[in-house]
């Protein structure tokens, strides 16, 4: 006797359910979140019902490149996006598998229904693809400036990293010391 019926590869279908045809998922690191990750949220949330940010190498914290944790990341985009009305948005922390080939069956299993994804990255575009979604562009605002990169760096170096970021994910960092914990982490005190 079976004892359930498999509909999906990759899970129950409510992934693939046309109900949730316009509900849709974004990963980043957000190490911090900066003004162009705002951006994009601002128009994924626009064209979706419900929008999943996943919250990327959600087990790391206290590096230089990733100084903050899922939980301070998490407060970062739920206080900005409450600033900015934006009120169809799901967080889920997603950590790290450094397993390729389940990654695509590890993030749904961390999140909501979704059957678009938006992504750059090459590699999330393709194991997204090889698991049967639809995946969109999702637009670059000023990269030169807007990058997680570059506001770590500006943290370092006493720069303008403050024009950078949301009000709200500023103030997280405050809250933290988070230029404080960034230079120890480098080893400057
Ligand atoms: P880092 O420099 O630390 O890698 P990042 O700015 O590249 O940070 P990530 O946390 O790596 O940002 O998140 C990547 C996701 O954020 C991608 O989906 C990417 O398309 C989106 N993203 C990053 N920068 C921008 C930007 N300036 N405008 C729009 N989307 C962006
Ligand atoms: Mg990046």
């Amino acid at each position: 006797m079976k004892l359930f019926k498999r509909t999906s590869l990759f899970g129950s279908d409510m992934h693939t359910d046309h109900k949730h045809e316009r509900d849709s998922l974004l990963i980043g690191r957000f190490q911090p979140l900066h003004n162009g990750h705002l951006e994009v949220m601002r128009k994924i949330s626009e064209a979706s019902d419900k929008m999943t940010i996943g919250i990327g190498s959600a087990q790391y914290s206290h590096t230089v490149n990733n100084p903050f944790t899922a939980g301070e990341r998490y407060r970062m985009i739920v206080n900005s996006l409450k600033d900015e009305g934006i009120d169809n948005a799901y967080i889920v922390p997603i950590e790290d598998l450094n397993r390729y080939s389940v990654w695509v069956s590890h993030v749904i299993s961390m999140s909501p229904p979704f059957t678009i994804v938006y992504s750059n990255n090459t590699l999330t575009r393709r194991l997204f693809v090889e698991a049967g979604y639809e995946i969109k562009d999702s637009p670059m605002y000023n990269r030169h400036e807007y990058s997680g990169k570059e506001v770590r760096r500006r943290m370092l170096c006493d720069g303008d990293w403050r024009s950078l970021v949301p009000k709200a994910v500023a103030d997280v960092i405050d809250d933290i010391d988070g230029v404080g914990r960034l230079a120890e982490l480098r080893g400057d005190v």
